[in-house]
This record gives structure tokens, sequence and C-alpha cells, in this order.
């Protein structure tokens, strides 16, 4: 079925988000959403809190995570669905993935010194709902609110992006591992927004290969990150590839997304859609 009111991509405080999972799961359950997950960036310790507010609310619900990898020498996230959010193999993998964050924090704060902004890494923090992931989102809200950006997208076209100040490279899992960490837990791995990628179209022909050589199953195709013609060109993509495609608004916050909970067209007829492979792991 793909008329369903899936949406399988958003962030609470547990990763860059703004809103507790209760009051995400609320909120999507007010838009009309069905199916409902979690998938906060390098951390699950929000799941059980959000499979208990989407039960409240009547939605069924997938486990969640959005995990940060390099490949190719940039950063690739890979959406994980439908794992045992308790897998201890998963719990390290992730906990290790975070773990560079810290540094890499202090580090774009450094930088930021540098060209005259002062404290960004404690003003970052207190942002940060969850000390293990400070993110450049938080960076961004510190930027905005402080009056140096007028908005996050001025923030990340002036700073915290390659060449500009406050950006740092950084070395996040490999692709293999984190399919495997999902794949091994039950879930499925999914490649997020693809469009959004900077990559040739053989670093992106080898992304996909490798990708499901790994156990790699799913591709998100209707995304708050993409444009309608993104829509028609990752659903070719996917039916190339032979994988199950998925739908996710990538909400953060009510302030700063554009694409709300569950707003998002329906996954176009001729796909598998990741749920009708995930059915035995619904919640
Ligand atoms: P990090 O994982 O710390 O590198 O932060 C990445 C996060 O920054 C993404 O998940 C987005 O939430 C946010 N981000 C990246 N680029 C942009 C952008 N151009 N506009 C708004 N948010 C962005
Ligand atoms: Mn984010
Ligand atoms: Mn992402
Ligand atoms: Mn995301």
């Amino acid at each position: 079925m793909s008329i369903l009111n899936a949406d399988l991509h958003c962030h609470s405080i547990v990763s860059d988000g703004t809103l507790t999972p209760e009051d995400l799961a609320a909120r999507a359950a007010a838009n009309g959403v069905e199916l409902w997950s979690l998938t906060d960036h390098d951390e699950i310790g929000g799941q059980h809190r959000a499979a208990a507010a989407a039960r409240a609310h009547g939605m069924k619900y997938l486990s969640g995570t959005e995990i940060s990898v390099s490949f190719a020498g940039q950063t690739v996230h890979i959406v994980g669905l439908g794992f045992d959010p308790d897998d201890a193999e998963m719990q390290r993998g992730l906990h290790a993935t975070r773990g560079g964050r810290g540094a890499r924090a202090q580090e774009i704060s450094s930088q930021l010194a540098k060209v005259g902004i002062h404290g960004a890494y404690e003003g970052a923090l207190r942002y940060a709902g969850n000390p293990e992931l400070v993110s450049r989102t938080h960076f961004a809200r510190f930027l905005v609110e402080g009056g140096v950006c007028k908005d996050m997208g001025d923030v990340f076209r002036r700073y915290l992006t390659e060449g500009k100040p406050g950006y740092v490279e950084h070395r996040w899992a490999s692709l293999g591992d984190a399919v495997r960490w999902i794949t091994r837990a039950g879930g499925m791995a999914v490649i997020a927004h693809p469009a959004r990628y900077r990559f040739t179209p053989t670093e992106e022909y080898a992304l996909f290969i490798e990708f499901k050589a790994h156990g790699g199953q799913g591709v998100e195709v209707v995304t708050g990150s993409h444009t309608a013609a993104e829509y028609v060109e990752y659903a070719v993509t996917a039916h190339e590839f032979g994988l199950a495609a998925s739908r996710g608004s990538d909400f953060h916050s009510p302030e700063e997304s554009h694409t709300d909970l569950g707003q998002l067209p329906y996954l176009p007829g001729e796909l598998t859609p990741v749920w009708e492979v995930l059915a035995d792991r619904i919640q």
C-alpha cells in the first residue's frame, strides 16, 4: 500500500530537533500520520519513549535512527528502521559514532573564535538536549539567536560547511558498519535524502552498489529534503537498484522546518514501500 501517511524520518531533542519525542508524536498524530518513526542522529535513546507515545496516539511505530557515515570524502546519512532498539552491538556502534562529537565541537568553536565569534561551544551546548550529541544544528541556533546570521540557511551558507569558518573534517562510521549494525539488529538500512549529496554520477553509483552489497535494502524517495523532480528521479533509482522506497519529512523544529510531519505527497504507486518489507517489525 503506497497510500499510507507514513513519516519515517524526524528528529527530537535527543539529537538536533527542538521537540520531545512525546510532543513529536502528538504533532504527527494531529497531522494524520498513521505510521511513524523517530530517527535521531546516531542515537536511539528516545526509541522506547517514542514507541510508547505513538501507541498512546493510536499510531503504528517503527524503531528508527539516522547514522552519520563517511563515504568518498562526504558525509552520507543512513536511516535504520525496524531494528531492535535494545541490540547491544548497535548501541555500541552508535556510542562510538557519537564519541568524536565533543572534540569536533571544541574545534568548530575555536575556528569560529578566529573569525571573532566567541563562546560558541558553550553557546551550542545550551541548545543541545543531549550532551553526547552536539551537532552543527546547535551551533547554527546559537549563531541565529545571537544575531550573527539571519536564519539557519544563512548559517550554513556562511559557516560550518566546507571551505567556511567552523567546518571541521570528521570521520564518521563506515558504510558497511552502519548497514551491518542495522541489519544484524533485525532492521532495514535506507539511504537518506540521496539528492542532498554532491557526488559525481560514478560516486553515487558506487554508493548504491556498495550499500546493496553490504545488505542495504531501501532509499528515501519522498523526503522533505527533495524537490518534486527529485521524487521522480529517485523513484527511478529505487526501481533500477531494486530498493524499497521510504517517505519522511526530516522534521526538526516548528520554527525551522519547511516540511511538517506527515505533510508530503504519497509514494509513487509502482514502488515497494519499506513498510511492506518491514510489516512484521511494526509495533
Ligand atoms: P552534524 O551531524 O553535526 O554534521 O549536523 C548536521 C545537521 O545540520 C543536519 O542533520 C541538519 O539538521 C543540519 N544542516 C545541515 N545543512 C543544513 C542546511 N543547509 N540548512 C539547515 N540545516 C542544515
Ligand atoms: Mn539534523
Ligand atoms: Mn540527514
Ligand atoms: Mn535527518
